[in-house]
């Protein structure tokens, strides 16, 4: 295996090896080796770094920490100069060369093997839909600000005092006008096009791109993988997505919720199990599923508020789960509406049987996120959670009573964290999580969760500076 790198390297003649890993927050970090120096002992033995600097890792008293190099996941850098090859890694205690327990790649491992060792399933595969905005890198802030203060959601079907300030709109998106008009208006084509390019160069495999229903709100098609592979698809996706941006002068953004009145960043999860070569999943249930994917589906919606502290992990997030925009509020499935948490997208292929959370974000750490939900999953297998009826009708049509007796999701970062602290038995089975990597988490998430509560909020000014 360690040859497949080695000969790479030798036949790219690349100068260096990129090593690569993800923190509890989800940001892709680096560290660039001299391709001379990756030989067989060099990948046999790891990397040494100093994780102290990484934020929510070891003390500085305890700061070693090892990198192991997973070959598999090489692929040439497309934006550097110089000829690099980038690979993914896990991170080990140097001592023990065990998993280090607060890395969230490692924990995406776990969880897969624990689905092997649970006898259910061997794989589990997830077709995540992260979706993203781009806006001009020299102007947006201010451009956000307007939008954001000025919009008035309910009558935002066409362009706003704000727009016309940015000049001509006539061949510009509206609020939710972007899903999807050709060119000019779509004037991002050939950016996306760039974006996908880049990533099947790398390996990657995708399959469509298109504007999304904001206004300069966009997403391309990555397919399916198994969960560790497509963690790794996502940060490549996130990678390729923000430099090819930045190239063309545009600054892309995965934050949940950028522009008060439009639609906001979802990143759907598709998830199916398999077995023994077989969909688990297919069955003739509601909506051709499976009993396995109706209680799957009911340990995501029992789950539905702890997960929020990983699936929806930013304060920002929150802004984007309420009604009105595609996005999901209520802790409810249905093969037909998008406005549950759950949705079983149709199909007539038994192979192609998922089902899709809507609640989750790009803001997640994929690796967590992944994870979590697949033990939310395989808890509700375990003890047969059943989700309860489906809810075929627009939920938001629903009398106001009915509506009120439908639990919801968080409706904020500070709340989630409240409910995973009440509720993480469900990720300690296996230990693929753990308590100590769940508080360090969480104090992380805190930290996050008073920065935001202690400033004061642009939209403050608006409303009480005068009073
Ligand atoms: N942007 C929507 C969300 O926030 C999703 C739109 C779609 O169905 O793709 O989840
Ligand atoms: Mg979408
Ligand atoms: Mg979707």
């Amino acid at each position: 295996m360690a040859n497949s790198l080695i000969k790479l390297i030798k036949d790219e003649e690349v100068e260096y090896v990129d090593v690569r890993f993800t923190d509890p927050r989800g940001k892709l970090q680096h560290v660039t080796v001299v391709a001379d120096l990756v030989d067989e002992d060099f990948i046999e033995e790891g990397f040494m770094f100093d994780g102290s600097s990484i934020a929510g890792w070891k003390s500085i008293e305890a700061s070693d920490m090892k990198l192991m190099l997973d070959v598999d996941s090489a692929y040439i850098d497309p934006f550097y100069a110089e000829k690099t090859v980038c690979v993914h890694c896990s991170v080990v205690e140097p001592d023990t060369g065990e998993a280090y327990d607060r890395d969230p790649r490692g924990t995406a491992e776990k969880a897969e093997a624990y689905l092997v060792s649970s006898g259910i399933g061997d794989a589990f595969y997830c077709g995540p839909e992260a979706e993203f905005f781009l806006f001009d890198d020299v102007k947006y802030s201010n451009t956000m600000n307007k939008v954001s203060f000025e919009v008035d959601a309910a009558d935002a079907s066409w362009n706003t005092d704000a727009d016309y300030e940015m000049g001509n709109m006539g061949h510009r998106p509206g609020i939710k006008g972007g899903y999807f008009p050709v060119n000019p208006t779509d004037s991002a084509q050939d950016l996306r096009s760039e974006m996908l390019s880049t990533m099947k160069r790398m390996g990657m495999k995708v399959d469509k791109h298109h504007h999304e229903v904001a206004s300069c709100q966009h997403e391309l098609g990555l397919i399916f993988g198994t969960l560790t592979k497509q963690a790794d698809e996502i940060q490549k996706y996130k990678y390729v997505i923000h430099n090819v941006a930045h190239a063309y002068g545009k600054s892309a953004t995965f934050m949940p919720k950028p522009i008060a009145g439009d639609n906001g960043t979802g990143m759907h999860v598709n998830m199916s199990i398999w077995k023994d070569g077989k969909p688990l999943f297919a069955g003739d249930q509601y909506a051709d599923l499976s009993n396995e994917a109706l209680y799957f589906i009911g340990g995501i919606l029992k789950h539905a508020k702890a997960l929020n502290a990983f699936t929806n992990p930013a304060t920002n997030s929150y802004k984007r789960l309420i009604p009105g925009f595609e996005a999901p509020v209520l802790r409810a499935y249905s093969a037909r509406n998008r406005s549950g948490c759950v949705r079983i997208p149709w199909t007539e292929s038994p192979k192609a049987k998922r089902v899709e959370a809507r609640f989750p974000d790009p803001a997640a750490n994929p690796y967590l996120c992944f994870a979590a939900l697949l033990m939310a999953g395989l808890d509700g297998i375990k003890n047969k959670t059943h989700p309860g009826e489906p809810s075929d009708k627009d939920l938001y049509d629903l009398p106001a009573e009915e509506l009120a007796a439908i639990p919801t999701v968080c409706g904020s970062l500070r709340e989630a964290l409240d409910e995973l602290e009440k509720d993480h038995n469900f990720l300690l089975a296996g230990d693929v999580f753990t308590r100590d990597q769940i508080e360090g988490y969480m104090a992380l998430k805190w930290d996050e969760v008073y920065a935001y509560e202690h400033t004061p909020h642009p939209v403050e000014y608006q409303m009480y500076y005068s009073c």
